[in-house]
């Protein structure tokens, strides 16, 4: 009789590991259990009255490196091609970014004679942060926190305004808290290597090898910056679920797991409300905090670590205004703590893709909502209502980008626990799951975004890697 693998969670890192195992030259029976009653998790995208797409989630993903190339063969696998809307290298959300800094809006130079002019809210040209970057020595510790990577190379306003924007933008977290070698690798690495950031950056890991498509080759040529899909990404979940059907994959939805136990025979019993199923090999794709409450007695010393993987959580405020225009044009900006602990950033959703304004038309802007700002009020216990949300989210537009009139459409969703935070030591904790996983030889492989990177990409590469140690190959694809 084949193998029953159980893939735990049905957001895209469940759904890659299941459509990569599906795909096997022998595919073992593949169940695919699923909590809620829809599946994509994170993954999210709403129609507002006039048509326009609204993402509660993910809103763009982007092209570049390997796993960039990867997904985009995903989505050509699944048929989507035809479905996909690009931000060109010339486009304005391509080019540019801005950071809020002393109540205004600051463009981030780019360019090397971006670099040489002086670039408020920096006092000096980035240039001379460079410079410096070239002469430090390379750093002695195996973590250290990206405040105190990046003050130690970079400099303290770069620190201070840059990074910590940048991981309240990607982590929703805290760069005094978070880890420069798991949230940045590629930082870490190139300083590890080449003991300089920039000459690690300039020189190159060397190429990994990467698929090739028709419609990877357009990104390549157009030098796309991200690419959505023109009813939302939730669309890429969505094909991939009836691609598994197709392929005989069960898919259980609103389905919790209670837990997991071992039977004598080295096979798992996944314990569901009403039932439960038997399979010879666990995918987990489920936050690593309630994979911890779910493991049996045994694997107490693999709980522990996995329970310490937390994540925060941030409020998603979509705002449509009629009629109404930006001061700017890019992707968005980023507001650093200093400026404001609870507003991590607006992204200006039109202009990266206006082909979702709906009709008519009207400007969409998401407004994120997190911080220590957010945490002081989930620890304090006090009601966190949607007003709440939405009178500091219109205030941020308000302020931040003059938008002042009422929005003619507006969406409040409290995501608790949605991005998880690779604090200081969090390769420590991987390695300790590593480690107990092969010293017990327990059959059961970790994905999803607890792990080792939270954009898409990383996600969907956690299901294709759970895939291949589970069949011991690569898949097909
Ligand atoms: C607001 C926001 C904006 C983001 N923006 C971007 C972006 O622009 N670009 C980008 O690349 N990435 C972005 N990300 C990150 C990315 O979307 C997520 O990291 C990714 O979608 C996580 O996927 P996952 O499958 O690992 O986890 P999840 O999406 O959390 O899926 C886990 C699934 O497991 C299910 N589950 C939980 N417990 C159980 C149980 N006991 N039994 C069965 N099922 C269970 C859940 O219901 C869920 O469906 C964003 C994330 C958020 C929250």
């Amino acid at each position: 009789m084949g193998r029953t693998v159980v893939v735990l969670g049905g957001g895209i890192s469940g759904l890659a590991a299941s459509y990569h195992l599906s795909r096997a030259p022998c595919p073992p029976k593949v169940v695919l259990v699923e909590s809620s009653e829809r599946l994509g998790g994170w993954i999210r995208s709403v129609r507002g009255p006039n048509g326009a797409i609204f993402e509660l989630g993910p809103r763009g993903i982007r092209p570049a490196g390997a796993l960039g190339a990867r997904t985009l063969l995903l989505v050509s696998e699944l048929g989507l091609d035809s479905e996909v809307l690009p931000v060109r290298g010339d486009h304005p959300a391509a080019q540019n970014r801005f950071l809020y800094v002393g109540g205004a809006l600051h463009a981030l130079p780019t360019g090397l004679r971006g670099l040489l002019r002086p670039s408020p809210p920096f006092s000096k040209p980035l240039f001379w942060a460079g410079l410096r970057e070239l002469t430090k020595p390379r750093g002695k510790e195996p973590d250290e926190t990206v405040h105190s990577f990046a003050q130690r190379r970079l400099g303290p306003e770069v620190a201070s305004l840059a990074m910590d924007s940048l991981c309240r933008g990607v982590f929703a977290g805290n760069s005094h808290e978070l880890s420069i070698r798991s949230c940045f690798p590629s930082l870490f690495q190139a300083e590890q290597t080449h003991r300089s950031i920039l000459l690690g950056l300039l020189l190159g890991a060397g190429r990994t090898p990467q698929p090739d498509s028709a419609l990877i080759r357009q990104a390549l040529a157009e030098r796309w910056s991200q690419w959505s899909l023109r009813g939302g990404l939730e669309m890429l979940p969505q094909a991939l679920e009836t691609h598994l059907t197709s392929r005989g994959v069960s898919v259980l939805r609103g389905q919790p797991v209670c837990g997991l136990s071992l039977q004598a025979e080295g096979r798992w019993k996944v314990s569901l409300r009403d039932s439960s199923l038997e399979a010879d090999h666990v995918v987990s794709a489920i936050p690593a905090s309630v994979l911890s409450e779910l493991l049996p007695a045994e694997a107490a010393p693999l709980a522990r670590a996995l329970s310490a993987i937390t994540a925060v959580s941030v409020a998603v405020v979509n705002l449509q205004y009629r009629g109404a225009h930006l001061p700017v044009q890019g992707f968005g900006h980023l507001v650093p703590s200093s400026e404001d602990p609870g507003v991590l950033g607006i992204v200006y959703d039109s202009v990266a893709f206006p082909e979702q304004d709906g009709s008519p038309p009207g400007l969409r802007v998401t407004v994120m909502l997190g911080g220590s700002w957010l945490q002081t009020l989930e620890a304090s216990g006090c009601v966190l209502s949607q007003e709440l949300f939405q009178q500091r989210a219109q205030e941020a537009a308000a302020t931040q980008l003059g938008l002042k009139e009422m929005p003619s459409h507006c969406l409040v969703h409290l995501h608790k626990n949605c991005i998880p935070q690779y604090t200081l030591g969090h390769w420590q904790k991987l390695e300790s799951a590593r480690q107990f996983l092969t010293a017990h030889r327990l059959p059961l492989t970790l994905a999803g975004a607890s792990y080792e990177g939270v954009a898409v990409n990383d996600c969907i590469e956690s299901g294709r890697q759970a895939a291949v140690s589970v069949l011991g190959t690569e898949p097909n694809s």
